[in-house]
C-alpha cells in the first residue's frame, strides 16, 4: 500500500511525487506516459528560472528529479477505474490494482484536433494549441485561430498584440463567446472574423505552414488564406472518462477541486490541467502538484491511526 499513489506522470505528478518523497513517505506514481504534454511540445520559454528548453529535454529532467528520490515508477500503465475508500484502489488496463491511502490524480488533459489534413504533420510547425506559449513565436506574422468560444476569441485578442494580423474562423453562423469579449475583439483593426467556415486543409511548404483553407458553408465556395501560424481553439478535453460516477466533475469534465486540491473525494486530491483551476501551464501544473502533495501529507498524518 502507497501512502500516495499518483496517477499521471506529466508536471503536476513530478511535483507531487517529489514533494511526497521528500516527506520520506512510501510513493507511487503510475502513469500512461511519464512526461506527459510536454512530450509533444517544442520550445519552452515561459517555466521560469528556464530561459529556453524543450519538451523531450524537459520531461527526462523531470523524470530524473522524480527518480533522485525513491519513488515507484509504473510507466506504460492506464488507469481505468478508481475505488474510493479509506485505502483507495486504482485498477489499471493491465489489471493491476494499486492501493492508496491517499491519491493525487494528475492525467491532464489534450487539445482538440480539428482532424484536417496538414494538422498532424505541421503540428509545431505553424499549428499551435496554446496562445500563452506559442504566441511570441509568430510575432509580426499572419495566423489564424480556428474556434469561435471563449479560448478561440481570447486567444484572437491575445494574439492580436503580437502578431501582425489574425483571421478567426468559426463553423457556427456566429461566435459564441461572451459579449464583452466580442466586442473587445471587433474592436481590434488587425482581426477578421469569418463565421460559417469549415476549415479543411492546413496547407504548407513541406517545412512549415504557408495557408489554410476553408468551405464558406453559405456558398459551398473553398477558400484560401496565405498565413504562417494557425491557432486550434476548440477545446481541451480533461482526461477524467475513467473517474466518471466515482468523483465531482465541473461540467467541463474538470476534477472540482478546493484551494488545497481535495476533490469530492476524502483523501484523493487532483492537481494540473485535469482540473478546475484555470490556466493551463506548466509552471501551474508544477505549482499545484506540490500544492496537492502536501494536502496529502496532511490528511495523512491527520487520519493515521497506526
Ligand atoms: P499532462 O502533462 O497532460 O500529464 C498527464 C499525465 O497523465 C501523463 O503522464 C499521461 O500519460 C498521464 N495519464 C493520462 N491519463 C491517464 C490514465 N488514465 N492513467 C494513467 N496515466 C494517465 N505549457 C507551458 O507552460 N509552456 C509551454 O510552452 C507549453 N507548450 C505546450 C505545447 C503543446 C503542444 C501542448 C500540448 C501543451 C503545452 N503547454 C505548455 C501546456 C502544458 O504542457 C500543460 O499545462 C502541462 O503539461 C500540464 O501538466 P499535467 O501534469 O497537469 O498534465
Amino acid at each position: 500500500v502507497f501512502d500516495v499513489l499518483i496517477v499521471g506522470g506529466g508536471p503536476a505528478g513530478a511535483a507531487a511525487a517529489i514533494y511526497a518523497a521528500r516527506k520520506g513517505i512510501k510513493t507511487g506514481v503510475v502513469a500512461d506516459r511519464f512526461g506527459g504534454q510536454v512530450l509533444d511540445t517544442l520550445a519552452i520559454e515561459n517555466f521560469v528560472s528556464v530561459k529556453e528548453t524543450d519538451g523531450p529535454k524537459f520531461a527526462v529532467a523531470l523524470e530524473q528529479h522524480v527518480k533522485d528520490y525513491e519513488v515507484d515508477i509504473m510507466n506504460t500503465q492506464r488507469a481505468v477505474k478508481l475505488v474510493p475508500g479509506k485505502v483507495s484502489e486504482i485498477h489499471t488496463a493491465s489489471g493491476a490494482v494499486l492501493k492508496g491511502k491517499s491519491v493525487i490524480i494528475s492525467t491532464g488533459a489534450r487539445w482538440r484536433e480539428i482532424n484536417v489534413p496538414g494538422e498532424k504533420e505541421y503540428r509545431n510547425h505553424g499549428v499551435a494549441y496554446c496562445p500563452h506559449c506559442d504566441g511570441p513565436l509568430f510575432k509580426g506574422k499572419r495566423v489564424a485561430v480556428i474556434g469561435g468560444g471563449n479560448s478561440g476569441v481570447e486567444a484572437a485578442i491575445d494574439l492580436a498584440g503580437l502578431v501582425e494580423h489574425v483571421t478567426l474562423i468559426e463553423f457556427g453562423a456566429e461566435l459564441r463567446a461572451d459579449a464583452v469579449l466580442q466586442r473587445k475583439l471587433h474592436s481590434l483593426k488587425n482581426v477578421k472574423v469569418i463565421v460559417s467556415a469549415q476549415t479543411t486543409e492546413i496547407h504548407g511548404d513541406g517545412k512549415k505552414v504557408n495557408a489554410l483553407s476553408y468551405t464558406d458553408r453559405n456558398s459551398g465556395e473553398s477558400r484560401k488564406v496565405e498565413l504562417e501560424g494557425v491557432f486550434v481553439q476548440i477545446g481541451l478535453v480533461p482526461n477524467t472518462e475513467w473517474l466518471k460516477g466515482a468523483i465531482e466533475l465541473s461540467r467541463h469534465g474538470e476534477i472540482v477541486v478546493d484551494a488545497r486540491g481535495q476533490t469530492s473525494v476524502p483523501g484523493v486530491f487532483a492537481a494540473g490541467d485535469v482540473t478546475t483551476v484555470p490556466y493551463k501551464q506548466i509552471v501551474i501544473a508544477v505549482g499545484e502538484g506540490a500544492k496537492a502533495s502536501l494536502a496529502a501529507f496532511d490528511h495523512l498524518i491527520r487520519s493515521s491511526d497506526d
